[in-house]
Formats: C-alpha cells, structure tokens, sequence
C-alpha cells in the first residue's frame, strides 16, 4: 500500500494533516454517521448497500451530506485508488461538522466528510475453525425509541460500554439483548443461531443494525436452502443452539464456541457456519463496485 492518504472534505491529505475542528460536533456529541465497508480483490463488496445505508443514517438525523450520492462513490473509489489499496477496509465518516459548544445542530453550516482506507487487523484464520468466546451483557441495547440500532450513528458508546464488560470477562465478543430480555446483537456484529438445521436471527426492529453482512448471509441460505427465520429469541435459546455465529463487515461470518460458559454444539465452529463461511468468501470479490479490474 501507498504512503496512507485521507480524504477529508475534498482534499486529499497525509495521516498526519488528517484532522479536524475540537468544534466538530461528531467529536463533541458523537454527532453523525458512519460507514464501514471492505474491498476484497479490487471490489467493493455491497457497495450500494453501503452507501444506501449512510444516506438513510443521515436522513434520519437530518443530516446533509455534501456530497450527491455518485460524488461520494467516485471520493471513496479515488481514496482507495491513491492509498493503492485492493483489499482492506474503507470507513466513510460525515459529522455534523463544525458549530459551537451548544448542542444545536443548526450551529453547524457544513457537514464534514472524512474517508480513511487502511489494512484490516482480523481475527486469525483458526479463530474461525475454533469459534469466539462470548458473554451476554448486562448493558441493554439502546431502545429503538432513543437512539435506534438501525441508524449506524458515531455514537457507539453504547456499543463500548458493552465491549468494556465483555473484556472485563476476558471474552471475544459480548451479547446484547434489548430491555425484554431478547437478544438482539454482538458489540459490532449481528447474531445467527441454528436448530436442528434451521437458522435463525432476530429481527432488527427488536433493537440491532440491520447488517450487510446478515443480509448477504440471509440471501445465501436462501440460496443454499437452509430454512431461515427472523424471529425473536432469549439467552435460553443461545445456550441450546447447535450453532451460533457472529456476521459484520471486519468479522465476516464468525462461530462462537462458548456462550456464558456453556459448549456451544461441538466446541468449534458448526457445519452450516463453516458453510456459509464458504460461500460467503466466494462472493465478495464479485458482488459490488469494481475499483480495480482483477
Ligand atoms: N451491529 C453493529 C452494532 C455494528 O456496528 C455492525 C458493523 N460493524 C454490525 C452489526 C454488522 O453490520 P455489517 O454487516 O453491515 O458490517
């Protein structure tokens, strides 16, 4: 890869001159949205997707992007061109942009937008023969009628808190169910369970993002035939899977092997995981935006 460049409201500039406003209200109040995509081989995987999401994000803050839909793919196409980049992770970032110290967004005339394309730090390759360790959290997920899940704001503060108690509990990754007590997703990623074949995830409005990943993983059983059902479900539910398994743009498609303690099927990542872990890695390089000719 290049020398890193950052593209930041036009112009495109070295890591070190990437910076921004201490009056930018997505530093002050966590006021914005964001992206997270990944180009495998030249592609951008689920680009549209993507970009369809950040534009819904910021409609519902009501939050204007500076940029038309195409002039923020040809910006993200450019960064990854100049950064030579052909695999790794592209994060597309638009803050309110500079105001003052209240908290009134109509103190702030421009939204900012910032991409940053770098190589991705994963989990090792045996990570996902073995599966993650998990716990679920006390934390609820934030309640749709505060802060819905579904728009990928930069206030992820829900989302550390519940990280800092899954590391307190030396875990992988954490659960997170919403105030009725069903689950609804990991820290950073959506949540899949299988029994006696069939497959199951809750449904976002219960309080999740609604994934890219889950959505391409929903498409391949389809595909694959397996019996997919978006329904609500508890820890119970959890402990007596034969599979369960994480899915999100940096984790891709990822197995827990155990769950607040208990052995989740064998131990190790289940076939239907391992399975749509294959087809899945078969299509990222072909269902997207092309960058590079491969
Ligand atoms: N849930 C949360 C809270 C996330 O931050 C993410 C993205 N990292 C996901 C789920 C997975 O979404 P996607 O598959 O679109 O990356």
């Amino acid at each position: 890869m290049a020398e890193q460049t950052i593209y930041l409201d036009g112009q495109f500039v070295t890591k070190e001159n990437a910076k921004v406003s201490v009056f930018d209200h997505g530093f002050l109040y966590g006021d914005g949205i964001f992206e997270g995509i990944r180009i495998y081989n030249g592609n951008i995987f689920k680009c549209s997707e993507h970009l369809d999401r950040l534009y819904d994000s910021a409609k519902s803050i009501q939050l204007d992007i500076p940029l038309t839909y195409d002039e923020m793919l040809e910006a993200m196409a450019e960064t990854i061109r100049r950064n030579e980049m052909r695999n790794g992770y592209i994060r597309l970032i638009v803050s309110r942009g500079p105001g003052n110290l209240g908290l009134d967004p109509r103190r702030c005339p421009k939204a900012s937008v910032i991409i940053i394309v770098e190589q991705l730090a994963i989990y090792p390759e045996h990570a996902y023969i073995n599966g993650l360790r998990a716990v679920s959290v006390s934390q609820r997920r934030n309640l749709p009628d505060a802060l819905n899940p579904k728009i990928k704001s930069l206030n992820y503060l829900n989302n550390i808190l519940v990280k800092i108690q899954s590391n307190l509990a030396e875990a992988d990754e954490a659960i997170m169910m919403n105030a009725q007590g069903y689950v609804t997703e990991g820290s950073g990623d959506n949540i899949f369970i299988i029994k006696r074949g069939v497959v199951y995830t809750p449904p976002c409005y219960l309080g999740a993002l609604e994934g890219i990943t889950r959505q391409a993983i929903i498409e391949l059983c389809e595909k694959l035939g397996y019996k997919l059902k978006e329904e609500p479900f508890t820890m119970h539910d959890i402990y007596i899977a034969d599979e369960v398994f994480f899915t999100g743009t940096a984790a891709e498609v990822i197995a827990a092997r155990e769950i607040d303690g208990r052995i989740i099927g064998e131990g190790h990542a289940g076939p239907i995981t391992l399975k749509l872990l294959e087809e899945f890695r078969n299509v990222v390089d072909k269902d997207g935006y092309k960058v590079w000719e491969s």
